[in-house]
């Protein structure tokens, strides 16, 4: 067995199934098969959240090893905009919230423990990128923002969503909904984003909120041809994935997705 093949069955990465051309590499990590501590066990990936730094370091060593030595890896400061940050070869952690790559060779990386990572592909093989959808930068458009990075319509765009918070965990107040509705000028999205991205909870005023379905919805309405991905929740989910809403102190996993050299 190769090295990378035991690494591989301990990361136990989730593989996105979608028609992605050859060219294309892409992977979300789970939080198994890392060297973290609690609460971070064990494959934190993250500097920010408090973790011991050497064990990050290590984690992302193991990252870094299961891609291949030979791609570079494009880190984000996240913060919940709508910023879009262009890989390239040898560039250090930019502050951003989304990452277009063109280069082979090259991958992004975005971090999540709750938000919606979504991958983007181009079907002719040269252009990929990967956005960070928590509910704030979805209403601001940061979905629509990556896809005008492309040089191709939208049309010749494929998406795929990573694992986020499910609609069975993710309540939120009715500013959130509103904020939504106000975000788009066509009526019938419009309409659509309140039937199938938020239903009543059971406490008065809260809603319980389906980013998947809302990434789905503006994805579609900005010409993507072909949406996927988007069956977990990581609330539920405690043995594979971090929930910042679960636990607060916790861990981010890694959705990385690149051109290959
Ligand atoms: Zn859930």
């Amino acid at each position: 067995m190769t090295l990378t093949t035991t690494m591989n069955a301990a990361l136990a990465p989730i593989q996105p199934t979608w028609a992605a051309p050859a060219t294309v590499m892409a992977l979300v990590t789970t939080r198994r098969g890392g060297v973290s501590k609690p609460p971070f066990d064990s494959f934190n990936l993250a500097l920010h959240v408090k973790d011991n730094c050497a064990d990050v370091d290590s984690n992302r060593a193991l990252l870094q090893r299961l891609l291949g030595d030979n791609i570079h890896l494009q880190w984000l400061e996240q913060v919940h905009g709508t910023q879009i940050v262009h890989a390239e070869r040898g560039a250090g952690e930019c502050r951003g919230d989304a990452v277009f790559i063109d280069t082979p060779g090259v991958a992004g990386v975005v971090l999540t423990a709750d938000c919606l990572p979504v991958f983007f592909a181009a079907r002719d093989g040269r252009s990929v990128a990967v956005a960070h959808a928590g509910w704030r930068g979805l209403a601001d458009g940061i979905l629509e923002r990556t896809l005008a990075c492309f040089s191709v319509p939208a049309s010749e765009v494929i998406a795929w969503m990573g694992p986020a918070i499910g609609p069975c965990h993710f309540e939120v107040g009715a500013e959130v909904r509103e904020i939504f509705l106000s975000s788009t000028e066509d009526e019938q999205l419009r309409v659509r984003i309140d039937a199938e991205g938020f239903r009543p909870a059971t406490d008065a005023g809260k809603y319980l909120a389906d980013l998947y379905a809302l990434a789905r919805l503006k994805l579609l309405a900005a010409g993507v041809s072909s949406v996927s991905g988007g069956e977990w929740c990581t609330y539920c989910d405690v043995s594979r994935f971090y929930s910042y809403r679960r636990d607060g102190v916790t861990g981010r996993m890694a959705s990385v997705i690149g051109l290959r050299p």
